[in-house]
């Protein structure tokens, strides 16, 4: 043998040494890089916010996403099964996973504008000569999520009534945007759909938070909106930089080619990456197999766990609150009379997140008139739909803890 090739042969015997332990299917310790990073755990008592990472994968999704990273693939057939597999799932013509529901917003809208002029792709937001660009939406439909539109150098047209509606149309409309759980609005669902279609301009829902039901996934699709998106990382408890763009075909190929991996979009920084494609899928098959009145039962119960703990202190009323659209699952709602329990709700919700375990209630505690859950009381609100198996009752007992010390 020569040198060279003893160098071969001793170097491939050296790399298959090195190579044996990562081939060896026990997989390695996971580090908790919460604990390494000082990162406090929470105790999940508010419900799908994004602030407080919305919410946890269930082990079949979890253990999906694990087996997604063990091999690379191509991304563009990936992205394609997966919009195939969902839009059979979603009842839909066509599907896209997004990097969340913002990001369906502004792929929806680029796919909008440039379904008849893929050229344009290039050179939007900044050069928008040849586009229309003018979003028609009831005033009380302008909501925190309009910037995901406007990043697309779209401008709003509000309308109120009916005829303001009609008269909005010109040869600038693109797309008419709803907002689905806006609390107000003049006109419904079905007459925004039939006046655009009436025009010829595509409607877009932005249902992001209004799963459960779980029949939602394929309900405003199939009523007529052109486009729809969900949050993947609220209600169905997928990845939560994931969601999903469903309806037309044409207009989701559009969206598809105004996102990564092309680099000279609008959507190359709404890079979903393979785990999260994958996550995404199984959370739809995970959230489809769910048994709607089994799951809403379940929430049910947990708030009457916590209520019925709490039911010695004096002058606490429980009830437990479904909003109508988004969130619609139960919260529990505590009012008491603040003369007798001296401790704002404010107060209570932050001593929980103070406490060990760190809980953190709903955000709507202590604001009156807030998203269908309080009134115009000093209130608690407890959303039980995140906690995992047993905190129900850790939650009830730091509640009662703190309560009681106010008497
Ligand atoms: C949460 C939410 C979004 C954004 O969803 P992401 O998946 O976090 O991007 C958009 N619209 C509405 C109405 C929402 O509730």
């Amino acid at each position: 043998m020569d040198t060279r090739r003893k160098f071969f042969a001793k170097s491939s015997a050296v790399l298959a040494a090195s190579a044996a332990p990562s081939l060896a299917k026990t997989a390695p310790a996971a580090v908790d890089y919460y604990d390494k990073l000082g990162v406090a755990k929470i105790i999940n008592a508010a419900g799908t916010y994004t602030f407080l990472t919305a919410s946890i994968m269930p082990p079949q999704v979890q253990a999906a996403v694990a087996e997604a990273a063990k091999h690379p693939v191509r991304l563009a057939e990936l992205q394609k099964a997966a919009g195939e597999y969902l839009a059979k799932k979603c009842k839909c013509e066509a599907a896209m996973v997004t990097a969340g529901a913002a990001s369906a917003l502004t792929l929806g809208t680029a796919a909008c504008m440039t379904v008849a002029n893929p050229a344009a792709i290039q050179k939007m937001p900044v050069d928008m000569a040849g586009l229309k660009n003018e979003v028609i939406v009831q005033k009380a439909h302008r909501y925190d999520y309009d910037h995901a539109l406007l990043n697309c150098g779209i401008k709003f047209v509000e309308v109120t009534t009916m005829d303001d509606y009609q008269k909005a149309f010109n040869s600038q409309t693109v797309m008419t945007h709803f907002f689905n759980a806006a609390e107000e609005g003049n006109i419904g669902r079905e007459d925004w759909i039939r006046v655009a279609h009436q025009h010829n301009v595509p409607c877009f829902n932005d249902a992001a938070a209004d799963v459960p039901p779980i029949s939602n996934l394929w309900a405003y699709t199939q009523m007529g909106f052109d486009l729809v998106t969900f949050s993947g990382g609220k209600g169905m408890r997928g990845p939560q930089n994931a969601g999903l763009l469903l309806g037309r075909k044409d207009l989701i190929a559009a969206a598809v080619l105004n996102d990564a991996p092309i680099s000279e979009s609008i959507g190359r920084g709404m890079k979903v990456a393979k785990e999260q494609i994958v996550g995404m899928v199984a959370a739809v098959d995970w959230f489809a197999e769910q048994s709607e009145d089994a799951m809403q039962a379940e929430f049910q119960a947990r708030a009457k766990r916590i209520s019925a703990h709490l039911q010695g202190i004096s002058t606490l009323e429980a009830k437990i609150v479904v909003p109508e659209t988004a969130n619609h699952v139960a919260h529990l709602v505590l009012d008491y009379d603040h003369s007798r329990i001296k401790i704002s709700a404010r107060e209570v919700a932050q001593q929980l997140r103070q406490g060990t375990p760190c809980i953190e209630l709903n955000p709507s505690t202590g604001m009156k008139n807030a998203r269908g859950l309080t009134g115009d009381k000093d209130s608690i609100v407890v959303g039980v739909w995140m906690l995992q198996p047993g905190e129900d009752l850790i939650v009830a007992r730091r509640l009662h803890e703190v309560l009681s010390k106010a008497i």
